[in-house]
């Protein structure tokens, strides 16, 4: 099984499908057509293209299942892809089999994020030659990346997405060997900061030590957004406990922060980056160091993002920044705040039939006692959408956190594509067998009936 995925996975991740604008149409069309033909060769009865704004069309291909009210399982992954960026060790666009630190693995842009998944999806399908134990409606994203319009159309058309479960393979890991189930998405929001003091910069020497400095103004208000251990100091932001195994010597690593300097904020890690609120200065306007006049400045903005709880109100949360902002008066000073994007995260309830078929697909598929459960820092906004219709939604995939996503020297690694065909096929099975079993299916279905 394993090569066959192997050698397609090195076809399709040869394919460079960017759906960025100033990118060529034609290899997006190519890695359209290639999961088409691979689809329509595993059994799909319906292959749907959609036109969501992406060179290429988004796919719908439909397995049904054994009967007509079997359950409907959702499979969703993209196969465009981030640009390549510079500092590759092989190619980005020739995928590149090598033996890394985690086993066999593969080098490429997009192997991880998000090809191997859509491999692993046509890996599970081909388990049941085409006709599953459930209909599975595979969903092939032609622009994730970007941000294509497919989740508008998933809310303008929830019954052609509609299912019992949704399984988003757009993601893996904790680590390589260790099953994963993400179950909540931090929320995002943004808020623009502006401070204006003066009409022009004036000379440093001859105004500055009254003359009101914008970009000090600024510093200051930015500066109380945290206590000073590095905790998030805006009053209102939920924070709960969040076991989590990752290591702080594993986040050191991943996060490469430099020896000898510690991490922000008190608490477990895992309240501290999936399920406690952050806040980030993402970017400062501010003259260059190398071109700056000794000026005082006039004007000055920083954006900051925050991260919010999975399930607090995002319009409330950015709110309480903005109000903590607009209360302060750095020296006097009133800042003017833009509440920018607000998005929610996702909350998914983890007591569901699919769930726990999901922890049980995993265990098998790992051989592994326990799945770790972690949140993401991620928004993903078609997943709200995917769960409107009131799907189970499961995310579980190929990547791990290792797998270097959207940088240089992407990979996969072989045992963890491997591993997710087994879980997603043994999920499709238990799900199958757990309908059976609850509405009785074979002894009522009067076709399968023995004859009396
Ligand atoms: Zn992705």
């Amino acid at each position: 099984m394993t090569d066959s995925l192997v050698a397609d996975l090195l076809e399709l991740a040869a394919i460079p499908s960017i759906a960025f604008p100033g990118y060529p149409a034609e290899p997006m069309q190519r890695a359209h057509r290639w999961i088409v033909e691979a689809l329509t060769a595993a059994g799909a009865r319906n292959v749907q293209d959609l036109d969501v704004g992406d060179p290429a069309p988004t796919i719908v291909a439909t397995f049904p299942g054994p009967r007509p009210d079997s359950p409907v399982v959702l499979l969703y992954a993209h196969y465009d892809v981030q640009p390549p960026g510079d500092g590759w060790t092989t190619p980005p666009f020739t995928p590149t089999p090598y033996e890394s630190e985690d086993g066999p693995a593969i080098r490429g842009r997009g192997v991880a994020d998000d090809k191997a998944n859509v491999i692993a999806q046509l890996g599970a399908l081909r388990v049941f030659d085409g006709r599953p134990p459930v209909t599975v409606k595979v969903l092939v994203d032609s622009g994730e990346e970007y941000g294509n319009e497919l989740e508008s159309l998933v809310l303008d058309q929830p019954d052609l997405f509609a299912a019992d479960v949704v399984v988003i393979a757009d993601l893996g890991n904790l680590r390589p060997g260790t099953p994963t189930l993400t179950t909540a998405l931090r929320g995002s929001a943004e808020l623009l900061v502006e401070v204006c003091t003066l009409d022009g910069p004036c000379h440093s020497g001859s105004y500055g030590g009254a003359a009101p400095d914008a970009l000090l103004t600024l510093i200051q208000a930015l500066a109380t957004l945290h206590t000073p251990a590095g905790d998030v100091a805006v009053e209102g932001l939920r924070r709960e406990p969040w076991d989590s195994e990752l290591t702080e010597a594993e986040f050191r690593d991943l996060a490469s922060v430099r020896d000898g300097l510690p991490l922000f904020g008190t608490g477990g890690l895992g309240e501290r980056l999936w399920s406690g609120p952050a806040i980030t200065v993402t970017a400062l306007d501010a003259p260059s160091v190398d071109n700056g006049p000794a000026a005082v400045q006039p004007y000055a903005r920083a954006r900051v993002n925050l991260r919010i709880h999975p399930s607090q109100d995002p319009h409330e949360a950015q709110q309480f920044v903005a109000q903590h902002l607009e209360d302060l008066k750095p020296f006097g000073i009133p800042l003017l705040v833009t509440r920018e994007y607000a998005g929610p995260g996702f909350d998914a309830p983890t007591n569901g039939p699919a769930y726990q078929a999901a922890v049980s697909a995993l265990r098998a598929a790992w051989e592994t006692d326990t799945v770790s459960l972690v949140a993401n820092g991620g928004t993903v906004p078609l997943v709200n959408a995917l769960a409107a219709s009131g799907a189970e939604v499961l995310l579980f995939g190929a990547q791990d956190n290792r797998a270097r996503q959207h940088a240089p020297d992407e990979r996969v690694v072989i045992a963890e594509l491997r591993a997710t065909v087994v879980a997603l096929s043994t999920l499709l099975t238990e799900l199958g067998q757990r309908h059976d079993d609850s509405t009785g299916a074979i002894g009522n279905d009067p076709d399968l009936a023995p004859p009396s």
